[in-house]
């Protein structure tokens, strides 16, 4: 099998390259093409994935895949927008088919889930395994949900459990192809594409938590120019987590940890999600008024 067929059979197959009302034109010709309805915009997001950085070495093609493809998504799912589809750049150690053939059924998975097919890509052979997705969203124009708009007395939002990805972390490394349990919410850390959509017309900031609830809080205080005070029993946390470490740990992952892909917002008034805090003057995440070590995940 060369790279053509390759492409053909398992990335260019009907259940995953799927039609879609707004892709014209899909894989095969130099470029795919987008129709973009009035009234719309288009948002995108890219995401690398290394192996031995961003899912354990050892780990299954098909759990690379639903974990590649959510992560990627769970960026649209903040702006509050709507998965059109994705494209895939992909770099082999070697044309293992048995491997690309599981990996495309991972991407299926996910793609099927939430109507985002593939549309176009790359593929090369390299040294170790990177896998770059960019999906493509709409949102109506000027609905999207920004960093920069937190106001001072708007209240801090989570849209569910926190620590879970962070907590899974160590089960995973120690055996990558466990899959029950806290391992699922590493390898589908299923994105909040429709609950994104449902806080558009309160929310006035949000993101996706993936490097840690007070890091990732930082960065809507940064562009917001403000401050927030956090309660710490506030912070939910689910059985699983709360039944496999001691509250301590659990709490530790919660705050620092990375991985949740849950969506964090503020909003003056909220009909869903669990209130955490409140925006306050100022440009720190104070816990139970303490400022905590940040040792959210930071590559360099
Ligand atoms: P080019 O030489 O123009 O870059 P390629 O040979 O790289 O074209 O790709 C041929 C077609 O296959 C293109 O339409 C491209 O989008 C698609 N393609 C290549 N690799 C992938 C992939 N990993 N996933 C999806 N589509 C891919
Ligand atoms: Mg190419």
């Amino acid at each position: 099998m060369n790279e053509f067929q390759l492409i053909q059979t398992y990335f260019n197959q009907a259940d995953l390259s799927f039609s879609h009302p707004n892709i014209c034109h899909s894989i095969g010709d130099d470029c795919a093409e987008l129709s973009i309805p009035s009234g719309k915009n288009l948002v995108t997001s890219i995401d690398t994935l290394v192996d031995g950085v961003h899912f354990p070495q050892g780990a299954s093609a098909y759990d690379i895949a639903t974990r590649s493809l959510c992560v990627s998504l769970s960026d649209l799912a903040a702006m509050g927008a709507v998965p059109i589809g994705f494209t895939l750049a992909i770099t082999l150690p070697s044309l293992n088919e048995q491997w690309v053939k599981e990996f495309s059924g991972g991407l299926i998975e996910i793609a099927r889930m939430f109507n985002c097919p593939l549309f176009g890509g790359d593929t090369t052979k390299g040294p170790v395994l990177v896998i770059t997705i960019q999906v493509h969203g709409f949102v109506a124009r000027g609905a999207s949900i920004k960093r920069s708009g937190a106001q001072v007395g708007d209240k801090v939002y989570v849209s569910g459990c926190l620590g879970d990805g962070a907590g899974a972390l160590p089960i995973v490394l120690n055996d990558p192809l466990i899959r029950s349990g806290l391992a699922q919410h590493f390898y589908k850390p299923l994105p909040r594409i429709d609950f994104g959509q449902s806080i558009l017309p309160y929310a006035t900031s949000a993101l996706d938590i993936s490097d840690g609830l007070i890091q990732d809080l930082g960065h809507i205080c940064a562009a917001s120019e403000v401050g927030m005070e956090i309660d710490i029993d506030s912070i939910p946390m689910s059985e699983l987590l709360l039944n496999t470490y001691d509250r301590e740990q659990a709490l530790q992952y919660a705050l620092n940890g990375g991985d949740d892909y849950q969506l964090a917002y503020t909003s003056s008034h909220c009909e869903n999600g669990i209130c955490i805090g409140r925006v306050v003057e100022g440009n720190q995440v104070l816990v139970d008024g303490q400022l905590i070590g940040n040792t959210g995940y930071q590559h360099f």
